[in-house]
């Protein structure tokens, strides 16, 4: 039976039969390193124990093995960080993190360190000094809402900070980027629509790694998202066990493209701590990406990057078509053509 109220301690995934017994002690002790949520939205999604929803939400002891390259900032947002809830690593965008709770706990998460239930929500005086920040700075172009999960917060709450953000003449894009149209969809509701509904444009960019996330009440959200005039893009995480499949990267991707939400970001998995059990090799994350090309049609296809660790940025790190020579391409079944060079110029 589906719990009515989020799984948050080892007695509760014990109860719900989601570990064994024998698990509990050593769950309980990842529970006390890294937050524990599953929704019930997402419970009423898992099927079996060794299931792409379960893999994802439900902790295991894995998480207790840290690998030399693992970092607790494995994106380095700290060096970026000039006031409390913002990043500033681009000069024409900031993150804005008001709140660092989420509605589940993804087992590899790349901000485990710093979300979960806590002190956790920006206070006023920081509230206002990272908006300060903001108005402060005429190159920033786009502010994007992030965190923890920022769709968490009420429509009452997000209201006031969206009203400050759209006053700001400088700020022409606002972004949200979130798990709780899929996880916990009952969010998604015409108050929260009216609440992102500004003059300057809203974007919401939805987390989600697999299709069987996406139940009826998720595509309702999603529905309910677009039809209100918001653009939906997706981010995914290449999770070793979960999606490292053409088929389940091609069904994920083609079940976003009829729910209106455009592929955006394929991630390679970040170096967080506890995590290396979902880490693929970036050759098999470009190979996957190769065999999707010709799967699927190019509106599936999102962009396969990796945050440089240390804070240095985003880059794409899809496959290579072109061969070293300039002289040849790769089409996507991985034969070589000759492509011929530019003639030279008389
Ligand atoms: S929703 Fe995002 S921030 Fe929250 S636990 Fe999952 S990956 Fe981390």
């Amino acid at each position: 039976m589906v719990a009515s109220r989020p799984i948050r301690t080892a007695k509760e995934l014990l109860a719900q039969q989601l570990i064994e017994e024998e698990q509990l002690a050593t769950i309980a002790d990842v529970a006390k390193q890294y937050a524990v949520s599953i929704t019930p939205a997402m419970h009423s999604r898992i099927v079996d124990l060794d299931d792409p929803v379960a893999r994802q939400f439900v902790p295991s002891s894995a998480e207790l093995v840290t690998t030399p390259e693992e970092r607790e900032d494995p994106i380095g947002d700290d060096p970026f960080t000039p006031v409390p809830g913002i990043t500033h690593r681009y000069p024409d965008r900031v993150l804005l993190k008001p709140v660092l709770v989420c509605p589940v706990y993804c087992r590899f998460c790349f901000r485990r360190e710093v979300v979960g239930p806590g002190d956790s929500l920006l206070k006023e005086d920081q509230l206002k000094a990272a908006l300060d920040y903001i108005r402060a700075r005429p190159e920033i172009w786009e502010v994007i809402f992030t965190g923890g999960d920022p769709l968490i917060m009420s429509p009452g709450r997000l209201e006031p900070i969206l009203r400050e953000l759209d006053a700001i003449e400088h700020v022409k894009v606002i972004r949200f980027h979130t798990r709780v149209p899929v996880v916990d969809p009952d969010r998604v509701t015409p108050e929260l629509v009216a609440a992102l509904t500004l003059d300057t444009p809203v974007w919401v960019v939805v987390h989600t790694n697999h299709s069987q996330e996406i139940g009826q009440e998720a595509r309702r959200a999603l529905r309910l998202l677009a039809g209100s005039g918001i653009p939906l893009l997706s981010q995914t995480v290449l999770l070793k066990g979960v999606n490292d499949t053409p088929e389940a990267l091609e069904d994920l991707f083609r079940t976003l493209i009829v729910n209106r939400v455009k592929p955006y970001y394929l991630h390679h998995g970040d170096l967080a701590v506890g995590t290396s059990h979902f880490r693929t090799t970036i050759e098999e994350g470009q190979e996957l990406v190769r065999r999707l090309r010709g799967r699927v049609s190019g509106v599936c296809q999102p962009t396969y990057v990796l945050d440089i660790p240390g804070g240095h940025g985003k880059v794409p790190i899809g496959p290579r078509y072109l061969g070293e020579d300039g002289a040849s391409v790769t089409d996507p079944w991985g034969v070589a053509h000759a492509y011929p060079p530019k003639a030279p110029q008389e």
